[in-house]
């Protein structure tokens, strides 16, 4: 009889041809054959960890059986097994399980072109390649924290923020960098939709016993995208559970989401409730400084180096979101490796027309922001003018101007002007929401939904 080792590579060519080649890559490729008992028809897989061996049992047995039936001319059962050799293999990469990882989420644009890679950690999401600046600084500081003493600085962390601001990468670092002090921590990462999928999954191949054993007897979970857990009232309540057994055994937990907590409707109370009793930081946009030096960063990277102006160029243009920041300046980058030629700043403003047409499409009107700041706190659009001054009025009409201030770059006395105020008014406006955002938990909140609203 043929060695286990060599029937499997029979039957890998096999399932080359049956599967899609990304699965195949995805999930099977790393797989080994560890035995072959004859006399029970027993196949034995060895996969890198009890995860990987829940997934392959739940979505690939039947075809693995099929397969192993075509080449052996029998029926056999195949069952999984994890091999500690694999997790040397993988280590390089620190991965931690099988499922590609959300750090590879497709982008729109130039950088689709880029593979898919195949661990779940993205190995450049580290804390060495992240800026660190007044937008980011203190959930910068938090993540460090939890790598330094997991479980017991701050639990659960939670980070939100706007789109590409760095959230993924934040989550990605901390992984890699527990992953590199302790090789065999047990550490999943994963979205909330991920969560859901293999929850219903879980249910539908009736493995839910396993399915919570895997979660529950984590050391760490890193939950990205947690808003997806809106409305999802089964595996909401599956992943409340799990929050439960890890918190309780002081196993850390750390979540992001582009929201706070109290934010993502349809999440069950008692959840938000859990979420908010660690440590919330928000990541925020980067402001000009900062842009040039993750432009810096990044092109440190690269053989091509542009001059300062054609950074600055990128940096002031783009404003809002890190991962446009980046892209536009792959896109030069490629176009000058493609054609070689020099790049001057036209050029530089010509390929990134659309990039930067996009960025500017709405600025903030002060207008946006009295309506919005009005509606919130179930004032009329009129009082913001007005010259009324009851406390009720007179506090969102600062947090109007207050914004106004931050979120446009308009004069002090323009925005005066539409306020039906003077620039003095304005300056103490700010210097009021301030003080009070300094002092008044519950009111810096209320203020930064309303930014945060107002920036998407
Ligand atoms: P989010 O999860 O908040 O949407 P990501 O973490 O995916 O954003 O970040 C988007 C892109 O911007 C990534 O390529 C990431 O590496 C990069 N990025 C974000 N913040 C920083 C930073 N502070 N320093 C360097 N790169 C950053
Ligand atoms: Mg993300």
């Amino acid at each position: 009889m043929e060695s286990a080792p060599t029937i499997w590579t029979t039957a890998q060519l096999a399932l080359q041809k049956k599967l899609d080649r990304d699965s195949y890559e995805r999930y099977l490729a790393g797989v080994n054959a560890l035995a072959f008992d004859e006399s029970k028809d027993v196949f034995t897989l060895g996969v890198l960890n009890d995860f990987s061996g829940l997934w392959l049992e739940s979505n690939y047995k039947d075809v693995l059986e099929e397969v192993l039936r075509d080449v052996l001319g029998r029926r056999i059962t195949i069952k999984f097994e994890v091999d500690g050799r694999l997790e040397d293999v993988a280590a390089g990469a620190a991965t931690g399980s099988i499922i590609d990882g959300v750090g590879g989420e497709p982008e729109n644009g130039d950088a689709a072109a880029e593979p898919v890679p195949r661990c779940r950690y993205r190995p450049d999401f580290t804390f060495d390649t992240f800026v660190v600046g007044s937008s980011n600084r203190i959930p910068y500081a938090a993540a460090q924290a939890v790598c330094k003493n997991p479980g017991k600085a701050y639990n659960p962390m939670f980070i939100y923020g706007g789109v590409g601001l760095g959230k993924t990468h934040l989550l990605q670092a901390i992984a890699n960098e527990v992953a590199a002090r302790r090789k065999r921590a047990k550490i999943e990462f994963l979205t909330s939709e991920e969560f859901v999928n293999l929850y219903v999954e879980a249910i539908q191949t009736k493995t839910l016993p396993s399915f919570r054993r895997h979660f529950r007897s984590l050391e760490i979970l890193l939950i990205d995208d947690v808003q997806f857990f809106e409305g999802k009232v089964g595996s909401s309540e599956e992943f409340f559970h799990t929050f439960n057994t890890l918190h309780n055994a002081h196993k850390q937990i750390i979540l992001a989401s582009d929201r706070t907590p109290q934010e993502i409707s349809g999440l069950e109370q008692r959840l938000v409730s859990r979420f908010d009793c660690g440590l919330s930081a928000e990541t925020l946009p980067p402001d000009l400084e900062m842009r040039v030096a993750i432009l810096k960063k990044k092109q440190e990277t690269q053989t091509i180096k542009f001059p300062d102006e054609i950074l600055f160029l990128i940096a002031n243009r783009i404003t809002s979101n890190i991962r446009t920041l980046e892209s536009a300046l792959t896109r030069l980058i490629m176009n000058v490796s493609a054609f070689g030629s020099e790049l001057n700043l036209e050029m530089a403003e010509e390929l990134l027309r659309d990039k930067f047409e996009n960025e500017t499409a709405k600025p903030l009107s002060v207008d946006a922001i009295q309506r919005r700041v009005a509606e919130y706190h179930d004032i009329r659009f009129a009082d913001m003018t007005s010259k009324k001054r009851p406390q009720n009025i007179a506090v969102p009409r600062m947090v109007a101007m207050y914004i106004a201030r931050k979120l446009t770059d308009m004069s002090l006395p323009a925005i005066g002007d539409s306020f039906n105020r003077n620039h003095a008014t304005i300056i103490h406006a700010v210097a009021t929401i301030d003080k009070r955002m300094a002092a008044d938990e519950n009111f810096r909140h209320n203020v930064n939904v309303l930014m945060r609203q107002l920036r998407s």
